[in-house]
């Protein structure tokens, strides 16, 4: 028997095209359907895509919304590392449960974490709501917070915590992650990205984001950062870069060459700089959208696809061309991710999907389609969401979280002062 068919469905294909089929879904994945029966039947006018997928986030800091974007440069030292340095236990649980709440309104089926020192805190919480996604910790053995800075011994040691306890998790997996080149030591390097190869995990640390991390690389190392890892034996497929913003030829052709994977972030980014994402496209690198935590810009993908296509367009201009990157290729970028199972509404992949109310004023002019999905779509728009095979969102009701309860947990927060004050 079927645990959902979704009858004659309106749906865009693994090309983004608009088809009409019955979707069958068993054990979290599309199947045939050859007229088994079914738990759930759905027969509607909505039309389903795949779920997005937000490459990189920073869960523990849902707080920081509206903190950052029109701060002075450079952030992340300034107020996300002292904001991090100061998460308790319960911050940690309420922040991953706003923003599992958020990206499920906004059409978000999986996530990749940044990381955040509480990492293994953030367990139940998550896999309570059934949200598919990476969670690890950031680690770094330099930045001068006492809660933040680890030793590599110490580093490797919660690795091995988490990925024990992640090891029968269905939806959440592991991953390894530094913060940045230039705020780990060579052994804290080794022991979290190098280890993280061996075993074939997901491993992470921001990429190419500032000219300064860059030049701090390069004095260091007489090699830019890319090249730096290749010479570490840290670049693998699954090795995931955020941002990746300035990257010399031979950088990209390392990245080709460990078919390693690049996330833009435009809003965070628009403040940084443009990726050439037509050359890393030209050259088939596997590359995403992230939202780079609510602090840039909230948590809605579909609002990073617009900023990024008008980012893409201004790029175009500049190098006296247009549309080096099409709606199709920035819908691709946000429902894929390092794993190939998701982003196609096709039998055999995992059952990760969306759907948007085609009677909502906004469609009926033009429809629903790559294009209108870029250019009009929006998160709110988003109706049901389905992770792996199970309902999360109906008719915009949260399944797996009392919505009424969390915000009061947030009232909660904000009437605190004392509780709010030392975030
Ligand atoms: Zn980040």
């Amino acid at each position: 028997m079927l645990d959902i068919l979704l009858k004659n469905a309106h749906y865009l294909d693994e090309n983004f095209e608009l088809q009409q089929n019955d979707l069958a879904i068993k054990d979290g994945r599309f199947v045939p359907f050859t007229g088994q029966s079914a738990k759930t039947t759905i027969c509607s006018d909505k039309v389903w895509l795949p779920g997005l997928v937000d490459n990189h986030i920073h869960i523990s800091q849902q707080f920081l919304q509206g903190k950052l974007l029109f701060e002075k440069p450079i952030v992340w030292q300034r107020i996300n590392v002292p904001f991090e340095a100061s998460l308790t236990k319960d911050f940690v649980k309420l922040s991953a449960k706003t923003a599992a709440a958020v990206m499920i309104k906004n059409g978000t089926t999986s996530f990749i974490d940044s990381g955040c020192p509480l990492a293994i805190e953030m367990i139940d919480t998550l896999s309570a709501i059934k949200m598919r996604g990476a969670i690890g910790y950031q680690t770094t053995d330099l930045i001068p917070f006492d809660t933040l800075r680890t030793t590599p011994e110490e580093a490797f040691a919660r690795n091995l915590e988490l990925i024990d306890a992640l090891k029968e998790n269905e939806l959440l997996s592991p991953i390894l992650g530094i913060t940045t080149l230039p705020a780990a030591t060579k052994e804290l390097q080794e022991s979290v990205l190098v280890y993280g190869k061996e075993q074939h995990l997901l491993t992470s640390c921001h990429m190419n984001e500032y000219e300064s991390e860059i030049l701090n690389v390069i004095e260091k190392e007489n090699l830019r950062p890319y090249e730096y890892l290749e010479k570490l034996g840290a670049l693998h497929d699954k090795f995931i870069g955020p941002h990746s913003l300035f990257l010399s030829e031979n950088e990209k052709q390392l990245i080709q060459d460990n078919d390693t994977k690049v996330v833009h972030c435009p809003y965070s980014n628009s403040a940084k700089g443009i990726p050439e994402t037509d050359a890393l496209l030209y050259r088939h690198i596997g590359t995403y959208l992230g939202t780079d935590g609510a602090g840039h810009g909230g948590l809605d993908i579909f609002r990073e696809m617009r900023l990024f296509s008008a980012l893409m367009q201004l790029y175009s201009k500049s190098k006296g061309d247009y549309a080096l990157v099409n709606a199709k290729e920035i819908l691709s970028m946000a429902t894929h991710s390092v794993d190939p199972d998701l982003g196609a509404i096709k039998v055999g992949k995992k059952a990760d999907l969306i759907s948007l109310d085609t009677s909502n004023l906004d469609y009926l002019s033009g429809g629903i389609n790559a294009n209108t999905m870029v250019e009009i779509a929006k998160g709110s728009h988003v109706n049901d969401s389905i992770i792996g095979g199970h309902f999360v969102m109906k008719d915009r009701e949260l399944l797996t979280i009392d919505e009424t309860q969390l915000k009061t947990q947030l009232k909660e927060y904000k009437s605190e002062p004392s509780l709010i004050s030392a975030h």
